[in-house]
């Protein structure tokens, strides 16, 4: 089976190998579709916490699942299932977890093994170019709910990447919250206008003059969109700090702490997602599939899949998925 490996940071390269044999308690999933992320971007240019080498890549995906016959997404955490937090439904917690992609090999790959447990089926209507992006959805949803939105709820969003555009079509179409996008990119702000036509949203430099907001979330590394975010909120607000800060991101002021003292700032972090996340990011997709397309620049054959990691390092485009198998 062909695989896209990389072996050492930097360097990834399509070879042969053997399919890998399942054990017991797994399928063998036919990879039909991979997407991928800026985090993807991050581990292929300089390597990330929880990646082990040589690794196959790629978290976000969607295949066949050859004893069912189903479309699946799959979710790619392997955790416990005994912890307090696999207890508790936040997985994405679980002490013990490996992740596809990161530490165990992911969807970049013709064949790959999954637990059931892993496997959400696609809804027979929703195109798996569609279904892929449920992972990302997931994450989204999980930011989301960190928020705890009222309807109405006013909404800044620092970062207009693929997942600030998901943040905002969740937000805008499912919580009718009226949302104000920070995004300085003329490309992305376009891009931004474009999907969310008819929706109480705007696409803006900075926030001034829009006066304070029930929340925020953080979709950009930037150090100064967490300390914007959290000077946009009124009393009481609620942030999620969504993405982590790049470089010199522990270089805080310390009145961004006073601030959330003062404030009462509820603020909550949000890493990965769980599998009932991954089952509602398929429903949200499949309501919202019109809009959805928007965020899909391009998909590539399996042997492009450096070529779609260089595009996301230098910021082109929004989503680029891999076509790693075409037929079912
Ligand atoms: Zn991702
Ligand atoms: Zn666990």
């Amino acid at each position: 089976m062909k695989s896209v490996a990389m072996r050492r940071i930097g360097e990834i390269l399509v070879e042969e190998r053997p399919a890998p044999v399942p054990d017991k308690s797994e399928h063998i999933v036919k990879v039909l579709f991979c997407a991928l992320c800026r985090t993807d971007a991050k581990i292929f240019v300089k390597g990330h916490r929880d990646l082990i080498l040589p690794r196959v890549l790629g978290h976000e995906i969607c295949g066949l699942d050859t004893e069912s016959g189903r479309r699946v997404v799959v979710w790619p955490g392997v955790s416990c299932g005994i912890c307090e937090n696999c207890l508790d439904g936040r997985e994405n917690l679980c002490e013990k977890i490996e992740i596809l992609g990161f530490s165990r090999d992911g969807g970049l790959s013709e064949i790959l093994c999954v637990s059931p447990g892993n496997m959400i089926p696609v809804p027979d209507r929703l195109d798996s170019s569609l279904a892929v992006l449920a992972e990302p959805f997931a994450c989204a949803i999980n930011a989301i709910e960190k928020l705890n939105l009222k309807s109405r709820a006013k909404l800044a969003i620092f970062g207009g990447g693929p997942l600030g555009h998901i943040i905002a079509l969740i937000a805008a179409s499912e919580k009718n919250a009226e949302i104000a996008i920070v995004e300085p990119d003329h490309w992305r702000a376009g891009s931004l206008e474009k999907m969310l036509t008819g929706k109480t949203a705007s696409v803006v430099d900075s926030l001034e003059g829009f006066g304070k907001f029930d929340a925020a979330v953080t979709a950009s590394s930037e150090t100064g969109a967490l300390l914007n975010a959290v000077s946009c909120l009124k009393l009481g607000g609620s942030l999620c700090f969504f993405s982590g800060l790049s470089g010199d991101g522990a270089v805080l002021e310390k009145n961004v702490f006073n601030e959330i003292h003062y404030k009462e700032l509820a603020v909550m972090g949000a890493y990965g997602c769980t599998r009932k996340q991954m089952e509602l990011a398929l429903e949200i997709i499949l309501r919202e599939r019109v809009l959805a397309v928007n965020l899909i620049s391009g998909t590539l054959p399996i042997e492009e899949a450096q070529n779609a990691l260089h595009k996301i390092s230098s910021g082109k485009g929004l989503k680029w998925l891999i076509q790693v198998q075409i037929s079912c």
